[in-house]
């Protein structure tokens, strides 16, 4: 079969080529004319919107304001904080023109926007009344990528950066665990991924932070995928832009500030986690169409089916569920089968003469070993909802599932390179910056993270021998 009409290449052929195939396939995204550009089609930016929604109400339920930052920021802001320019350096797009004429001061096209909230943030902040100052931003950000992917890495890219000041460490503290924990539970209660959340180690922190925590996902060829990360950044950039306050007794103190980040590269996370060689697989809570009916038969007997799909399409929508016909006239039911399998529908409607006669319908899981089931027609839009949610709840199921089949605990070498070779290694780590390079040069594995819940347990290095340094085994995986 020609590649067209197979689809797109099956995932254990090559997954990279399965991936490229899938997201211009099922409509999600085209390529932008500047190089690592992404255009987010409308089925695509749908899937966006939902996630962005569930974690818009989760940044405002836990008392932070939305606001908005400008695009351009002056370089000397970056220059500020050392380590933070030092680790985004390669990635700067630096506007030097503009109105026709050389700029006196360069403008960086923000790649995050601490700085620049830093400065505000001084502006703001001058008594322990203040504090604390709790601030997220939807944004655009670009980083020039050398080796873009649609969604993982692209040069210009979407998110919300949360920003906050606090008067001291141990609610700055507190802020980036709750805001860690607050990506948790998106990424696994509405994106079904089952991230492990952990500390990443000094080699892998965001530039100029103090302490960097990270939720990580398995996607299906064993890789992983950072997911969101939340960063305490000490008084780094407090000290750089002169965020202070006035305490209680009248000191003039720096505040501790945090910053934490979700993105487009949700998306990437949801394709791989549960994609299959037949498409996407979209967990009902993030589907732009939870439920598609495809009407079935010609003529008089279709247009009849089309009616009743109508009728039955109103009260799916009052039950709260997300529902679409595929009317397309020109199109066989075998073709729309697959566009929606395609396209990752949850669960498709089948109505034809027979059933309307019957008051039944067929349905069809997307992933539906279980083969078409016949549903009373009657009953079907008040069943959906529970329908909706086990399929939301198998697909995690199936996702912790998979990622704990392909994590093991490891004490060789031999044994680790095996175990990175199809997916994560549970191993001790000497904690030095120059072990880690030597790992990944041998493996291309990289620390994942010091998980939360692991085991207290020490034992020798995996790669040098050295007594471990954190205590417990750090997870590594290769990684996009
Ligand atoms: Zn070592």
């Amino acid at each position: 079969m020609a590649a067209d009409e197979r689809g797109v290449t099956p995932q254990s052929e090559n997954f990279s080529a399965w991936y490229n195939d899938l997201v211009v396939k099922a409509q999600l995204v085209d390529r932008g004319p500047a190089k690592g550009t992404m255009v987010i089609r409308p089925y695509g930016y749908r899937i966006w919107e939902l996630l962005q929604a569930e974690l818009d109400r989760r940044i405002k339920d836990t008392g932070h304001d939305n606001a908005y930052f400008p695009l351009f920021i002056p370089e000397s802001y970056l220059r500020r904080e050392a380590e933070h320019v030092a680790g985004f350096a390669p990635e700067l797009a630096v506007v030097t023109h503009a109105g026709g004429k050389q700029l006196e001061e360069p403008l960086v096209v923000r790649p995050t926007s601490e700085t620049i909230i830093g400065e505000m943030m001084a502006k703001w902040v001058s008594s322990y009344r203040d504090l604390p100052l709790l601030l997220n931003q939807w944004a655009n950000v670009v980083r020039w990528e050398l080796r873009p992917r649609v969604f993982l890495r692209t040069t210009e890219f979407l998110w919300q950066e949360g920003h906050t000041a606090h008067a001291d460490e141990a609610d700055a503290r507190r802020e980036t665990r709750l805001m860690l924990d607050t990506y948790e539970e998106v990424a696994r209660d509405i994106a079904a991924i089952a991230v492990v959340t952990g500390e990443k180690t000094p080699g892998e922190r965001f530039a100029g932070a103090v302490s960097t925590q990270t939720i990580e996902g398995m996607m299906r060829d064993g890789k992983a995928l950072q997911s969101g990360t939340s960063h305490y950044l000490g008084e780094n950039f407090a000290r750089a832009f002169d965020i202070a306050y006035t305490d209680v007794s009248g000191e003039r103190k720096l505040c501790h500030t945090t910053s934490w980040g979700m993105s487009t590269r949700m998306i990437g996370g949801v394709i791989m986690t549960h994609g299959d060689d037949k498409g996407l697989v979209l967990p009902p809570r993030l589907a732009p169409y939870q439920v598609v009916i495809v009407p079935i038969g010609r003529g008089e007997k279709g247009e009849a089916a089309v009616a009743a799909a109508r009728e039955l399409a109103g009260r799916i929508k009052a039950a709260g569920v997300r529902v679409h016909i595929d009317d397309r006239l020109q199109l066989s039911p075998g073709f729309k089968f697959n566009d929606w399998e395609m396209k990752g529908v949850p669960i498709r409607l089948e109505l034809g003469p027979r059933d309307i006669e019957a008051g039944t319908v067929l349905m069809a899981k997307r992933l539906g070993a279980e083969g078409k089931q016949t549903l009373s027609l009657e009953t079907v839009a008040q069943d959906l909802p529970k329908l909706l949610d086990e399929f939301q709840d198998y697909l995690l199921a199936r996702a912790t599932r998979f990622r704990e089949d392909n994590t093991v605990g490891v004490d060789g070498w031999e044994h680790f390179t095996e175990a990175v070779g199809t997916g994560w290694a549970r191993a001790f780590h000497c904690g030095e910056a120059k072990c880690e390079d030597e790992i990944k040069a041998a493996t291309a594995a990289t620390p994942r993270c010091v998980p939360f819940d692991g085991v207290s347990e020490s034992g020798a290095c995996v790669r040098c021998g050295t007594p471990s340094a954190y205590g417990k085994r750090v997870i590594f995986g290769r990684s996009y």
